[in-house]
């Protein structure tokens, strides 16, 4: 049995474009009936009314959410000396609550399912630091600590919850820095959406259920 063949969806935040985008293509080519979010679709993650809204919305129509990718997230660069209240609880309540809540809301599907897949897409720079993004780090590697922790609380109800660190991929974020980046990336190239896809297909596959609590990279050994 795969994964997608189980009566249920997935649910893919942030899939109106990029790295998401491919994320719910991909799900979708792997039998996955999947849904997206996003502001311009009329949810953002930061607000836990709006995010339940969408899930009984989704669940109405499709079923229990069985897969939620955590995808949705900004970055709002500047030295931490100069970086606004603003900025940091912009980019911490999109990346990081945003994946709270949605993850909060599709484990009670899961749990009643016995079987879920939680994959939330983190960075590289939750390894490896970069001046100028003190809220976006701190957003990204409060994930991987939160993904640790769902992973253990729920190892014992078939439910695994796994993150991804992309390195220099393109898309709308990077377009402004990708160019920059990329001599400094071992493989001489940025990544692209895609294969961030084919990382998280894996983590979400009936194959991967013993693979709980980790990380895996996608970034031509930026980090190595
Ligand atoms: P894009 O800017 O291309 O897309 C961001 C997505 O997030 C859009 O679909 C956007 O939809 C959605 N989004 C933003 N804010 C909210 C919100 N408050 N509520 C709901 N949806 C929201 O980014 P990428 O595809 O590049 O990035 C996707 C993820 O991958 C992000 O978490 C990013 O941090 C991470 N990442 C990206 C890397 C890269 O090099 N590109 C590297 C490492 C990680 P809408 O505008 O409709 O709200």
């Amino acid at each position: 049995m795969t994964g997608a063949s189980r009566t249920g969806c997935a649910v893919v935040t942030g899939g109106t474009r990029g790295i998401g985008a491919a994320v719910a293509e991909r799900l979708r080519a792997d039998g996955w009936t999947t849904a997206t979010l996003g502001r311009s679709t009329g949810c953002d993650v930061r607000d836990p009314d709006q995010v339940a809204a969408a899930f009984d919305a989704i669940e109405a129509e499709h079923g229990p959410v069985l897969v939620l990718v955590n995808n949705a997230g900004v970055r709002d660069d500047g030295l931490a000396i100069r970086m606004s209240h603003e900025q940091w609880r912009t980019v911490l309540d999109t990346n990081l609550d945003g994946a709270f809540h949605c993850t909060k809301r599709a484990l009670d599907s899961m749990l009643a399912a016995r079987w879920g897949r939680i994959v939330n897409v983190s960075s590289v720079v939750a390894l490896r630091a970069n001046p100028g993004q003190a809220n976006y780090a701190a957003s990204k590697a409060g994930l991987v600590g939160f993904t640790k922790v769902v992973a253990r609380e729920m190892a014992r109800r078939g439910i695994t919850c796994n993150a991804v660190t992309p390195g220099v991929i393109e898309t709308d974020m990077t377009a402004d820095v990708a160019d920059a980046i990329v001599e400094h990336v071992p493989a001489r190239r940025a990544g692209r959406p895609e294969e961030v896809a084919a990382a998280v297909s894996f983590l979400v596959s009936e194959e991967a259920a013993y693979v709980n609590g980790t990380t895996l990279t996608i970034d031509g050994a930026l980090s190595a």
